[in-house]
């Protein structure tokens, strides 16, 4: 590193994944100090791998009750996300309940550590469902969608609960991480996948008499709202991709 004192060597340490990228690296790197740490910001430049081999769609659905389900039934949230988010949200109550200059800068430290936390969960979320999807050899789909506030009309009782969690960056990270990977990403129209009975295909809004249970009022079919709309996400996508005679039933 060129310094005013010229060039010196300086030692650093970085993880397995990040010294693989390396190989990739492009350009200058820049020096950054972040919260009392150094760190070097590189720009690594990598080719698209081949798309994998898929025989069958992964659906991913982002709601309410867990940040992300899939269409195996499979959710994607954990007890320590729960348990951080609802630590964080009671403290950060406390604090803004009091106008002190103290309490003030707690909160700014608090919104940080509330973020890395988001970022963190993210990053592992978008991990796990990309590997699931690469080890079965299928793609993902998601529903086309800018975000999730839009679409998610929760009680004020519920409305704390995700309301605030980061869907986009959440989509994005399954997006790059997808492409790294060569898993392909299918993104459906969302219209109606949360209200539609992935057994007879009844289209109805009392379907989902709440947030959390799927019940069809014409079959009777019933289950957990979230993996419902995973099912709905996936049979979309299968049927944009390929007619059924080609996926199997
Ligand atoms: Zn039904």
């Amino acid at each position: 590193m060129w310094t005013l004192g010229g060039r010196q060597k300086i030692a650093y340490v970085c993880g397995e994944h990040q010294r693989r990228l390396l190989a990739h690296r492009k350009g200058e790197v820049d020096l950054m100090l972040v919260r009392g740490n150094w760190y070097l910001a590189v720009v690594c430049d990598i080719d698209d791998p081949g798309l994998i081999e898929t025989t069958d769609v992964l659906g991913v659905d982002f709601g309410i009750v867990n940040i992300a389900t899939d269409s195996d039934g499979r959710p994607y949230t954990g007890a320590a996300i729960e348990a951080g988010r609802t630590k964080l949200s009671r403290r950060r109550g406390g604090l803004q309940k009091r106008d002190t200059k103290a309490a003030k800068r707690r909160l700014r430290k608090l919104s940080g550590k509330q973020r890395r936390f988001q970022t963190h969960s993210n990053h592992c979320i978008s991990k796990a469902l990309v590997l699931e999807a690469k080890r079965s050899g299928r793609a993902i789909s998601l529903e086309d969608l800018k975000g999730i506030r839009s679409r998610v009309k929760a009680r004020a009782s519920q409305r704390g609960r995700l309301h605030n969690w980061s869907f986009g960056q959440l989509r994005t990270f399954v997006a790059y991480k997808a492409r790294l990977a060569g898993v392909p990403i299918l993104f459906v129209d969302p219209r109606d996948t949360s209200r539609t009975c992935p057994a007879c295909g009844c289209v109805d809004k009392r379907n989902r008499p709440n947030q959390s249970t799927f019940s069809c009022v014409s079959c009777g079919h019933a289950g957990m709202a979230d993996h419902v709309a995973a099912l709905n996400i996936r049979s979309k996508a299968r049927a944009a991709v390929a007619p059924p005679a080609v996926l199997g039933a």
